[in-house]
């Protein structure tokens, strides 16, 4: 790039995320944010006391997380039986039946993923705060900030609530003191989330860097750390040799490696499975010796037949609309991107910065299951079972995810240098 100053390697200058233009950070005002003058995506944010209030909160949602599974979570009553079941009844009952794959999906992000990311949270703002660095707390905040898309107790309790609404004609339904602990639980965790401002984080975690690490890296090419927004220097030999970044030590790319390539590669893939997953049965419910497969689209339309509006709409948004969405946009943007387009940049920086945000979303329906076969376990009066439906259909839900963070939304704006007039921005 046409190095125009020494501080761009410094910390008060900062590269956006989606497009790579650097900015010098300013101070603003108490609970503003500052956004990328080129693509409109938020730079950062300004959080008073954000360690010690995310801190806090970390803590709070640790103790809801021991009680919102240790408790039960609801309770099914039909024809004088009933069953309780808590969170990782579904899990269990899911492995039990042969369906290790949906049992693993839901284990981890429904449960596990949230509790490493609690804890190796408090494990980092806790050194922060007594002002002692023990060795790994950088590497640790990465992979946490890395892990954060992956916990989704927020769909799961959509899950909830989905499965609640099918199963209140049915049957009755009481609600245990888990599934309180549980809401509060994602309330705490999402303020949690509101009041962490990793760029605070970093800066305290900097000390760590080495000076002689930084110090190597010299020349023309200016990078930013996937991980930590660290900016560096370096030429084009040491980013071939892909250097690890001083502070978080992340490997250091210009741009994802292969990145149009492998969300190729994954997005086919997922549209595969996307067949499948619609045409075979989600689940059976079996009432009374009877029952007959579902599918998703089958499934929204017993909720419409039922009057149960909300919910179906729910349903089909997250199940339908956002998996197809998902496979049409990432087509749309890696087609644009490998024409080299220049056609509204910002709008499709826009549209990747929805994909991603909502594809988690998708997942309700498999949620719903495991919440479905857990309390639905009455023998010949009434059980549910998971089809093989629903194992593609996660997997659909899991490949369009890996495929929209395997691209490289800078590359929408690579095409820009030749085509528009003027000087260009500094990028990295
Ligand atoms: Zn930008
Ligand atoms: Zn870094």
């Amino acid at each position: 790039m046409n190095g125009t100053s020494a501080e761009a390697a410094g910390t008060s200058v900062i590269a956006c995320h989606e497009c790579g233009t650097v900015h010098r950070m300013r101070p603003i005002p108490q609970g503003g944010a500052a956004s990328c003058r080129q693509c409109g995506a938020t730079l950062y944010r300004q959080k008073p006391d954000s360690i010690d209030r995310t801190l806090m909160l970390t803590l709070a949602a640790l103790i809801l997380f021991i009680v919102a599974h240790a408790f039960p979570f609801m309770t099914f009553k039909l024809e004088g039986r009933e069953e309780t079941s808590t969170i990782l009844t579904g899990v269990i009952r899911l492995y039990d039946m042969g369906m290790w794959p949906l049992a693993a999906v839901v284990l981890l992000t429904a449960s596990l993923v949230p509790l490493v990311w609690l804890s190796s949270m408090a494990y980092v703002l806790l050194p922060i705060r007594l002002g002692r660095l023990p060795w790994g707390v950088a590497r640790l905040f990465r992979i946490t900030e890395m892990l954060r898309p992956w916990a989704m107790m927020e769909v799961y309790l959509l899950g909830v609530i989905v499965a609640y609404v099918k199963l209140s004609d049915l049957a009755r339904l009481e609600l245990g003191v888990a599934v309180y602990a549980f809401v509060g639980l994602i309330l705490v965790m999402m303020a949690a989330e509101a009041a962490l401002d990793p760029h605070r984080v970093w800066e305290r975690l900097g000390a760590q860097a080495s000076a002689g690490a930084l110090g190597r890296l010299r020349g023309g090419l200016l990078i930013s750390c996937h991980g930590c927004d660290q900016l560096c220097r370096a030429d084009r030999a040491t980013v071939a040799a892909e250097p690890l970044c001083p502070r978080c030590g992340g490997a250091l790319h210009r741009r994802k490696p292969n990145s149009i390539a492998r969300t190729w590669a994954l997005l086919i893939a997922a549209a595969i499975l996307y067949i499948p997953a619609n045409l075979l049965p989600v689940m059976t419910v079996v009432y009374f010796g009877r029952g007959e497969p579902d599918t998703i689209l089958s499934g929204v339309k017993e909720l419409v037949e039922a009057g149960m509006w909300p919910v179906a709409l729910l349903v089909f948004f997250a199940s339908i609309t956002v998996p197809v969405l998902k496979l049409l946009g990432l087509t749309f943007l890696l087609v644009t991107v490998q024409r080299r387009s220049t056609w509204r940049r910002r709008d499709r920086s826009l549209l990747y910065r929805i994909i991603e945000g909502i594809g988690r979303w998708s997942m309700v329906d498999i949620f719903m299951i495991s919440i479905l076969v857990a309390l639905v376990n009455l023998g010949a009066i009434a059980t549910i079972v998971p089809g093989a439906g629903a194992i593609c259909f996660a997997a659909v839900v899991i490949l369009t995810m890996f495929a929209s963070m395997s691209f490289e939304p800078r590359l929408i704006w690579d095409a820009q240098e030749k085509s528009d007039a003027g000087r260009p921005p500094l990028r990295a």
